[in-house]
């Protein structure tokens, strides 16, 4: 294994544990390294600081490991299980529940990582080069996870890797094949759409503000706007909405919706979907039209140079939400942009709730399941923001 050592006082991160190295902090760097190799980190004295994977770009290396060792199956096999274990504490792997995240990256000591389970089915993520290079070794021990079930292991990591690595990753069945993709979420079902659906094909880290919503759909008039998959319309559906629209600027998105109501509620009117703009749609539907109105848009932000048109595209959403809702409606808003702190979508939201004048409660701030773990080093980590809001 090949030695990067790093400069003079750099090593205060590591020590406590972020699992980044930035490669600024590097002083010695092996002139025949590869990207995505397992390297040995050390402080500017030789002491060994832990193991990480290597690659080129501003994080040099993600670390894997405190110690120096070899990442192999075994390596891999022992935080699967870990990840799995908290699964099952979690009460997610139930008969009624067989959606969940398994490796949330950081958040599973397992940077660069990230697999979601659908079924017999889990979709593999690299983020790293060096997660790519170990693509097989994770899937093996993916199937080889006791009593887990797992049969076959989609890889998806055509849009996630670093292009400049050129390492050229094929979307495919690493081991076995396509069987179903009806997956079940507190008892409700969803075709998955791995294949050719954003991220892994749906978003877990949303279940449990979908649970939240149900509570709150008694009766109600429902907009779910960016609805992508209907997730949050096929639970308002269930708590006794009493009607519900959708609403996606993508026609697939509005189509996968209309999909995952008709498995569910086959024949139930009470759904409409709608392949509209979201500004537009918002700009132009009556007051008083909806009693829930949930806003879960994608990430403005994707960087920090986004951040300030972000933030006016989050208040105007929000602004015509406050501006329309009915009195004593609820409005669950959301903000997946890991680039926004809390503190600025708060800001963001409180501005349009100040410009329309309405009286607005904070009922529930919300964030990702805990299938989507942070790690306490790694504050990064935590990215979907939400606010579940009583509007008067
Ligand atoms: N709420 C969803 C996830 C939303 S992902 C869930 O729980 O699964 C964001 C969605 O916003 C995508 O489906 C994308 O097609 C849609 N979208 C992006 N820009 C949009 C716009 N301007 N108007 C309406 N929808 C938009």
């Amino acid at each position: 294994m090949k030695t990067i050592t790093l400069k003079r006082g750099k090593e205060d991160s590591l020590l406590r544990f972020h699992p980044w190295v930035f490669s600024g902090a590097i002083a010695i760097l092996p002139e025949d390294i590869e990207e995505g190799e397992t390297v040995e980190v050390c402080a500017s004295d030789g002491t060994t600081l832990g193991t990480g994977h290597y690659e080129i770009g501003s994080i040099a290396v993600r670390m894997l490991s405190w110690d120096s060792r070899e990442i192999g199956t075994g390596f891999y096999a022992a935080r699967l299980a870990s990840a799995w274990q908290l699964r099952e504490r979690l009460g997610l792997i139930r008969k009624d529940n067989s959606t969940f995240r398994l490796v949330h990256g950081e958040g599973d000591f397992l940077p660069g990582c990230v697999v979601d389970v659908y079924g017999n089915t889990a979709v593999l993520q690299a983020h790293s080069p060096g997660m790519h290079y170990a693509r097989h070794d994770i899937a093996k021990a993916l199937t080889e996870l006791p009593d887990a079930g797992i049969k076959n292991v989609y890889y998806k990591s055509e849009t996630t890797l670093p292009y400049k690595a050129r390492l050229d990753p094929v979307n495919d069945y690493i081991i076995g094949g396509f069987e179903t993709n009806i997956a079940v979420e507190n008892g409700l079902k969803f075709n998955i759409d791995w294949l050719k659906g954003q991220k892994t094909g749906f978003f877990v880290d949303q279940r449990d503000n979908r649970a939240l919503i149900e509570q709150f759909s008694r009766e109600a008039r429902v907009l779910n706007m960016f609805c992508y998959t209907g997730g949050f319309s096929v639970y308002a559906m269930r708590g006794g909405a009493s009607l519900v629209h959708s609403v996606d600027s993508s026609a697939k998105a509005v189509a996968l919706t209309e999909a995952n109501i008709d498995l569910n509620f086959p024949g139930d009117t009470r759904h409409t979907a709608f392949a509209q703009d979201a500004f537009k749609y918002l700009t132009d539907m009556p007051e008083n039209a909806y009693d829930l109105i949930i806003l879960d848009p994608p990430a403005f932000a994707k960087h920090r140079s986004a951040i300030k048109n972000a933030m006016v595209g989050y208040r105007r959403i929000n602004a015509a939400a406050f501006r329309k809702i009915a009195p004593g409606g609820i409005l669950a808003t959301f903000s997946c942009s890991q680039a926004i702190s809390k503190e600025q979508f708060r800001l963001a939201v409180f501005t349009a709730a100040a410009q329309s004048g309405r009286k607005v409660r904070i009922l529930h701030q919300v964030t990702q399941g805990a299938d989507h773990p942070v790690s306490i080093y790694h504050p990064e980590g935590e990215y979907l923001k939400g606010l579940i809001l009583h509007v008067e």
